[in-house]
């Protein structure tokens, strides 16, 4: 997941963390309205929602960063080996990725190695940085 991506996410819907006061009315105001609507799901002020897209961004940087020191301390290569006649793919870290054919795509090898690296690691960087 990018910034755009994080920011995107905070507009679609914010969380706000007070309520809208009263004389916050007469200020300058953003609405998020429904789907095919005229009708605001949300409302917040410029410095609420300011607040809460630096929060949500600065912690997808910090999931970002340790998802960086994790793979570049526990290494995360992909590592490709032939046994016997098959393919063996494998990450540095020793997580098995799966046997194929000499010929056959490595896509079949890359593709769960790249869920891992992303997906995996980046739950386990959220966990730890939670
Ligand atoms: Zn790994």
């Amino acid at each position: 997941m990018d910034r755009t991506d994080v920011i995107a996410g905070v507009l679609r819907r914010p969380t706000l963390r007070r309520r809208l006061l009263g004389h916050e009315l007469r200020g300058r105001l953003i609405q998020g309205l429904g789907r095919g609507s005229t009708v605001p799901e949300w409302t917040a002020t410029i410095p609420q929602l300011a607040e809460d897209l630096d929060t949500a961004v600065t912690a997808a940087d910090a999931a970002a960063a340790a998802i960086t020191a994790a793979s570049a301390g526990a290494g995360h290569a992909l590592v490709v080996e032939q046994r016997g006649i098959d393919l063996v793919g494998t990450c540095q870290c020793g997580r098995p990725l799966g046997r194929i054919r000499p010929g056959s795509p490595l896509d079949a090898l890359a593709v769960p190695w790249i869920t891992h690296t992303t997906d995996a690691l980046a739950a386990s960087a959220i966990r730890a940085t939670a």
